[in-house]
């Protein structure tokens, strides 16, 4: 019986699970961890590449039918626990952590955030999302999808929608489309910025009020001088601009004193409890 709090729809089309692992293209040594294994539809197939897989699952009852369906894979390391508050860098021995999983839907955004922050030890992810997802994590500026998921996972990683899965390959079905994505963490990072918190915050205030002016939107945290020393057209809404364009106004909030940064985190704290 599928639990649909953890957001269990677990895989059946053989196809599609292999065309998963092929992107994947798991090697001998490779250090993969797989969230959210199920009944282990990914689990075998990866196993059959690496030995050493560490899998970490929430559902304590799964993880019993596990041990047993994998009891000839000693190597296989079943871990249980909510992959929301899991360390990332505990499991780290010096080889880049490959990331995989077919997600739950429900947590997917948090779960990805929580990855970004852990991308120092991270070589590559791989993950089955709501197609909407997907979208949003590869959109471009100017378009509907770009918002603050688009510029938080670009500002660490590159983007690559790889192909889209039906609902019918799920059991049981989603409501919804998927699609499988391919996120790798950039080694140098293409638009750094000097507080990623403070980047961080700058963008979700932005996007708070999507639908306003950045002027409007940002009215208690930037300046008419600042606009002006940014060169940025304040008339604009948040999500004409670009990724880099984002960095450059949170670089200018710090070196103009840190008042502005007070203020930016002020206004965010006000809006989260509105
Ligand atoms: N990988 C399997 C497959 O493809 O058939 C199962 C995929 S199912 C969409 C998501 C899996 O993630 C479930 O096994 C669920 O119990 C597990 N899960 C849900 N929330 C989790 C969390 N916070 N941490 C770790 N695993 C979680």
């Amino acid at each position: 019986q599928a639990r649909k709090r953890f957001g269990q729809n677990f895989l059946h089309d053989k196809g599609v699970i292999e065309r998963i692992v092929r992107a994947i293209n798991p090697k001998g040594e490779d250090a993969v961890v797989e969230i959210g294994p199920g009944l282990g539809a990914l689990t075998g197939e990866l196993l059959e590449a690496v030995p050493h897989l560490q899998v970490l699952e929430i559902d304590r009852d799964l993880v019993p039918i596990l041990r047993t369906q994998f009891f000839n894979y000693p190597q296989l390391r079943i871990h249980q626990g909510d992959a929301l508050r899991f360390d990332f860098r505990s499991i780290y021995d010096g080889r880049p952590l490959r990331v995989v999983g077919n997600l739950p839907y429900n947590i997917s955004t948090p779960l990805i955030f929580r990855l970004l922050a852990q991308a120092d030890v991270i070589g590559d992810m791989h993950f089955m999302l709501q197609k909407e997802v997907v979208d949003r994590l590869a959109a471009e500026p100017g378009s509907k999808d770009w918002g603050r998921l688009s510029i938080m996972t670009q500002y660490y990683c590159k983007v690559q929608p790889l192909f889209g899965v039906p609902p019918g390959a799920f059991r049981p079905q989603p409501k919804v489309d998927s699609a499988i994505v391919r996120l790798i963490p950039h080694q140098v990072l293409p638009h750094p910025a000097k507080d990623v918190k403070l980047l961080a915050t700058l963008v979700r205030t932005a996007f708070n009020a999507r639908r306003k002016t950045l002027r409007k939107g940002l009215e208690q945290v930037v300046t008419d001088a600042q606009w002006e020393a940014v060169g940025l057209d304040k008339r604009l809404r948040p999500e004409q601009l670009s990724l880099a364009d984002f960095v450059k106004l949170a670089d200018l909030l710090i070196t103009d004193g840190g008042s502005d940064a007070e203020a930016l985190a002020g206004a965010d704290e006000r809006r989260s409890e509105a």
